[in-house]
């Protein structure tokens, strides 16, 4: 069996948008799981995802991926 080099046989990683709830005022947003910036809760400004290179890093807030 013959890999194909043009073929790629993993799907790349998509962004998803997942809800996330700030642990400060429990209000919710959605945002994409790959963010590149710095996402900010938009009731109380805290620090919900930071960016890491990939996959974006989820501190202290919960957070469900949404398909
Ligand atoms: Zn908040």
């Amino acid at each position: 069996m013959t890999m194909v080099r043009d073929r790629k046989t993993i799907p790349p990683i998509h962004s998803r948008f997942m809800k996330v709830k700030c642990p400060d005022c429990q209000s919710e947003q959605v945002t994409f799981n790959r963010a590149t910036v710095k996402v900010h809760c938009q009731a109380c400004g805290a620090t919900l995802l930071e960016p890491t290179g990939g996959v974006a890093n989820i501190k202290d807030a919960k957070s469900e991926v949404l398909e």
